[in-house]
């Protein structure tokens, strides 16, 4: 847990006066890869572990920024252009700024100060933990009520045009809905969204401690290949194309577009079959679909590696794992496990064992818990 005593001291010491302090979570994604740019359905949860914006207002235009988690520390003017060459971690904070100005929420500047437990670029998304809260931060000082919605798009929209990568609304939207003990079905075209109780389930989340290079261009690479698809079949998105329209005319249609097409109508069938199953408290057919999700993520989608696989693969061989999926993006980053409590410690050292011994890299393993989303924390 994050020493919020000790950070809100950290704030005093550093700019003199006491902070409000944000608070907005990373997440985990229990299934449903690479949809949600295709406008289909996702089944994401919000973690405990989280980023807390301390901060206090300025009645100037400047905004000093400075975070714990990576010892760095910079400031701008809120005037300064978009395309200014910052530090690569400060253009979340200046893209969060602009995009809320220019929505019609004028901003003063502000002093800040960033910490966090969400692990960096594991795909648990630090990225949308770090908008959500500046966004809510930023609101919440200049007395702007951003909530919802709106304050998703507008951390999807920092990512989009700041981080230069072209998520979909999944992060920021669990970061700003998440509910505890609730993992979260949405609908990414309607955006639409239930809250479905996990029950007994409990999940452990497996670091492989690698991120390839190729993650960002491949992931715009596989959105382009999605909507090459889909226009082949001539609809909007890979949500409107079904089983069948895929199997009478996969003979016309380029394998490689084959593969993408499948992995992502296939995923949101089991999507929405996972949450019936989640429902019905059929936790061995939930573990199924996720198996089913990896596998298709990995010789479908072609996004897993070496890693991912190995981890994958060591988690199926322990007792009392029901099902094992890389989460995320691809290409390094975390898997996630639904493992029957009585089998967790047992797991827990046998990946700590094997991993390294496969790969020489140590792993991190964390338990998933399932937090609320954003709130200020008072
Ligand atoms: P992920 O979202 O999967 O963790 P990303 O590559 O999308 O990985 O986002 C990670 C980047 O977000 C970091 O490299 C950094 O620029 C920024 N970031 C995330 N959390 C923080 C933080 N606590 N302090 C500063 N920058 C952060
Ligand atoms: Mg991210």
């Amino acid at each position: 847990m994050i020493d919020l005593a000790n950070l809100e001291k950290k704030f005093t010491a550093r700019y003199n006066t006491r902070p409000r302090i944000f608070r907005a979570p990373g997440r985990v994604n229990l299934i449903g890869e690479h949809t949600d740019y295709n406008d289909g359905f996702v089944l994401p949860a919000a973690l405990d572990f989280a980023t807390y914006a301390a901060c206090a207002l300025r009645e100037d235009r400047r905004v000093r920024v400075a975070t714990l988690t990576l010892d760095r520390e910079f400031e701008f003017s809120l005037d300064d252009p978009p395309d200014a060459d910052f530090p690569a971690w400060t253009k979340y904070v200046q893209g969060i700024a602009l995009i809320l100005e220019r929505s019609g929420y004028p901003l003063k500047g502000a002093d800040i100060l960033i910490d966090s437990n969400v692990p960096i670029g594991s795909g648990l998304s630090s990225s949308a933990a770090l908008e959500v809260s500046i966004g809510s931060a930023f609101a919440g000082l200049n007395g702007h009520k951003v909530v919802g919605m709106e304050l998703a798009k507008i951390g999807q929209s920092a990512e989009h045009e700041f981080a230069g990568v072209r998520s979909g609304i999944m992060d920021q939207f669990a970061a700003v809905f998440g509910k505890a003990g609730h993992a979260l079905f949405l609908d990414c075209r309607s955006l639409e969204y239930e809250a479905v109780p996990v029950g007994e389930a409990k999940f452990i989340i497996c670091n492989t401690k690698v991120k390839h290079d190729l993650a960002e261009s491949e992931y715009n690479k596989r959105r382009s290949q999605c909507e090459e698809a889909a226009a082949f079949f001539g609809r909007p998105s890979l949500r409107d194309v079904s089983p069948a329209d895929l199997d009478t005319r996969s003979a016309d249609l380029p394998t490689l577009l084959l593969k993408r097409a499948r992995h992502v109508v296939t995923e949101n069938e089991r999507v929405v079959a996972a949450v019936k199953a989640l429902r019905s408290g059929d936790l061995s057919a939930f573990g199924n679909l996720m198996n089913g999700s990896h596998n298709s993520l990995r010789d479908d989608f072609e996004v897993s590696c070496r890693e991912l696989d190995i981890m994958v693969e060591i988690a199926r061989r322990q007792p009392g794992v029901l099902g094992a999926r890389m989460t995320g993006g691809g290409f390094g980053g975390c898997t996630i496990n639904l493992v029957e409590a009585a089998h967790h410690k047992d797991f827990v050292d046998r990946i700590f064992s094997e991993y390294p011994a496969e790969t020489g890299i140590e792993p991190e393993i964390y338990r998933c818990e399932i937090a609320d989303g954003a709130e200020e924390i008072v």
